[in-house]
């Protein structure tokens, strides 16, 4: 492609950063950022509270984020953030250590069960599920890999392999099938409470693809990432490295694309562009585009999660000692309640904490924001961590994913086949998975493949 054509990226996120920067660092730099918010950072959202900045958005990283390492190496920044801890509550707010045999003397047995099935788990991912870990979704549902490998080195890896297509289905099914079921107990943690949705919902891929055996391990081992400023430094530090920093308050009324070129009217004027790249959710692309019949039809079966997140202030004496996890309020039946909650600064108590929920799950009433957020306030008292004021609040539009049925019957490739073919590029969170290295190194693949 010509390095002077001219790109127009929709969204000021991960995704859309990144891609900018993988243009640029490709000798693309006639790009245009649009964002429609008064900031960048998309769903790293880092408010200041007492001087310092709490996560209302994303949090941490593991070792193996490569693409945020970039990002990092290209600030001159890194991750600088406190040290995470957790332990472990029942639904009764009494502290549990659910992994710790001596104190858990009836639960040896499948203690022992689970540890040998954790193992079992990384053998089968690496032989039969060969493969699996590459960014992206291109071809599992066809039982191939294609993309790049989750190595610093993330060189190019392609071929067949038929028992990808088990991925396809929900991953509570997938652990049946391969009896592996107990590891549930193990990758839970990093999933449902950080609202990915249940396993009984969500195809096996999005699970393996966010949680290789690696970085779950990392996770189980608290071998994370922070950054002292908050994620959406990370992404502020970009935005003002890049050549052309993103465009705030960009309010897209239009997208039409004819005759080779895409016409963006962006507050009211039309601008004229040779390629989009859309990171933006693409379910909502056709409220503002014109959404050509594929497109329409393929957005439309996209999901997502409502995640949502408190911040809160307690008095001095009811702040918690270290986060928590409640694994009780995991499962679809306690939708709507507490499954976790932060602290972030340890040296203070002068910070808020922040509680996190879900509250829709495929086969049960979407639960009410305001109920949700009363039964959130509810658990913290029950926890014995009570909150004094809520300081704020967000309902994050989250994970869009597909279900089985439509991953099975390729939406994926039909995707990935579409790309380019209306000058039109998709990338964000859907093409890969819901987290900021996932998206990032998306954005790095699109470029690698078509730029
Ligand atoms: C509570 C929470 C906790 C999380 N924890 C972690 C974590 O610990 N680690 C991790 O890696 N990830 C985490 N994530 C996920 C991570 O934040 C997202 O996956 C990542 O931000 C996705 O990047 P994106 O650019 O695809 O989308 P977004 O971050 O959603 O960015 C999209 C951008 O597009 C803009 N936009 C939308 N529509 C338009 C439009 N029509 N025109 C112009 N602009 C538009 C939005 O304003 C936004 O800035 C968490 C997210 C949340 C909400």
């Amino acid at each position: 492609m010509d390095k002077n054509t001219k790109i127009c990226i929709i969204g000021g996120g991960p995704a859309g950063l990144s891609a900018g920067m993988y243009l640029e660092q490709k000798g693309y730099e006639n790009y245009t950022i649009l964002e429609r918010n008064d900031h960048v950072g998309g769903k790293c959202h880092s408010p200041y509270y007492n001087g310092r900045r709490y996560e209302m958005g994303a949090i941490m990283g593991v070792p193996s984020y490569y693409a945020i390492h970039d990002v990092e190496e290209f600030c001159g920044i890194t991750h600088d953030g406190p040290q995470l801890n957790r332990n472990y509550k029942d639904r009764n707010g009494n502290v549990i250590e659910p992994f710790e045999p001596k104190k858990n003397i009836l639960k040896i047995p499948r203690l022992m069960k689970m540890k040998k099935q954790v193992t079992e788990l990384g053998r089968i991912l690496e032989t039969k599920y060969k493969g699996y870990d590459v960014n992206g979704h291109r071809g599992v549902a066809q039982g191939r890999y294609d993309g790049f490998a989750a190595t610093p080195e993330r060189e190019p890896v392609s071929g067949t392999n038929e028992n990808l297509k088990d991925l396809t289905m929900p991953f509570k099914d997938w652990c049946e099938l391969n009896n592996v079921e107990l590891t549930q107990d193990i990758w839970i943690g990093p999933f449902t409470s950080f609202g990915y949705g249940y396993f009984d919902e969500i195809p096996a891929a999005y699970v393996l693809k966010y949680l290789d055996f690696q970085t779950c391990m990392n996770f189980v081992r608290i071998n994370l990432w922070t950054w002292k400023n908050g994620t959406q430094f990370i992404w502020e530090s970009l935005n003002e490295k890049l050549k052309n920093s993103a465009r705030l308050n960009s309010d897209i009324t239009k997208v039409e694309r004819k005759d080779g070129k895409v016409y963006v009217t962006v507050n009211g004027t039309v601008e004229e562009y040779d390629k989009l790249i859309v990171t933006a959710p693409l379910q909502y692309f056709p409220d503002y585009a014109d959404a050509r019949e594929d497109e329409a039809a393929h957005f439309a079966k996209i999901d997502y999660e409502r995640y949502d997140v408190l911040a809160v202030e307690t008095k001095p004496e009811d702040h918690p000692e270290i986060s928590y996890y409640v694994f009780d309020n995991m499962t679809p039946e306690r939708l709507g309640h507490l499954m976790v909650y932060y602290r972030r600064w340890r040296d203070t108590k002068n910070q808020v904490i922040t509680t996190y929920a879900l509250r829709k799950h495929r086969n049960s009433a979407e639960i009410p924001y305001e109920e949700c957020r009363e039964t959130v306030l509810e658990d913290l008292k029950i926890m014995k961590n009570p909150a004094s004021k809520v300081v704020n609040e967000q309902s994050w539009y989250y994970f869009p994913h597909v279900f089985s049925e439509d991953y099975a019957a390729g939406w994926y490739d039909d995707v990935e086949a579409m790309q380019g073919k209306y000058d039109t590029y998709y990338a964000g969170e859907i093409m890969s998975f819901g987290d900021m290295d996932e998206t990032a190194e998306y954005s790095r693949e699109l470029v690698e493949r078509f730029f």
